[in-house]
Formats: structure tokens, C-alpha cells, sequence
């Protein structure tokens, strides 16, 4: 999805780094490369890249990340990307 970019502070990302065990797991999923890991931490890099996909939260094994995946014009983006590709998620779409 190179090319593609959120709002500016719209995502709703949110990582707690208190419970990061500097695992990696995010960092290898993410698509957009919105963490990095900084003294075996993970840290938002570039935050206004995340397109609320889920991916991070869904594979951080102490939950240490939350983000409102499925919802809103991110979801539309990444629908919209899928569709022009014929991989469309049956049900999604922007803002409906
Ligand atoms: S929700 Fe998706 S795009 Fe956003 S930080 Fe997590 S893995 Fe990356
Ligand atoms: S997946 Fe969770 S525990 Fe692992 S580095 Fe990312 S935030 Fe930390």
C-alpha cells in the first residue's frame, strides 16, 4: 500500500510502552512501518501512517496496543485498495 497515507492525527492508535516487552511483533506486521523499536521498546515512528488495519494489536502478545480497527475512512482506504486489486472484503466501505 506504498503511497497510501491516513489523516494527520486522526488514527486511533495508541500504544501503552509501559507493557511493551520489545517483542517485535508489531514491527514485523505492520504495514506501513509505523513502530519502531527504541531501547528494546517499541515506538510510534510515523503515526500519521497507520491506517488502522489492526494487525499490531491483534498480534502484541500483552496487549499493549489498541487501535480502532474496521471503522472509518482508514477502512475505506484499505477497502478501496483491496477492491482495485479484487481482493475486497465483502461489507466494507468509507464512511456509510
Ligand atoms: S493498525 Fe495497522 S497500519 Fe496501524 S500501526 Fe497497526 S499494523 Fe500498522
Ligand atoms: S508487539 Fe507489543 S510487546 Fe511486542 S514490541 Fe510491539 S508493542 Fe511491544
Amino acid at each position: 500500500m506504498k503511497g497510501y497515507r491516513y489523516l494527520k492525527d486522526a488514527t486511533t492508535l495508541e500504544l501503552r510502552e509501559p507493557l511493551c516487552i520489545g517483542c517485535g511483533r508489531c514491527i514485523e506486521v505492520c504495514p506501513h512501518q509505523v513502530f519502531r523499536l527504541s531501547e528494546k521498546k517499541a515506538a510510534v515512528a510515523d503515526r500519521d501512517a497507520c491506517m488502522e488495519c489492526g494487525a499490531c494489536a491483534r498480534n502484541c502478545p500483552v496487549n499493549a496496543i489498541t487501535v480502532d480497527a474496521g471503522v472509518g475512512c482508514a477502512s475505506g482506504l484499505i477497502n478501496e485498495w483491496l477492491q482495485e486489486r479484487k481482493l475486497r472484503i465483502p461489507g466494507g466501505g468509507c464512511c456509510s
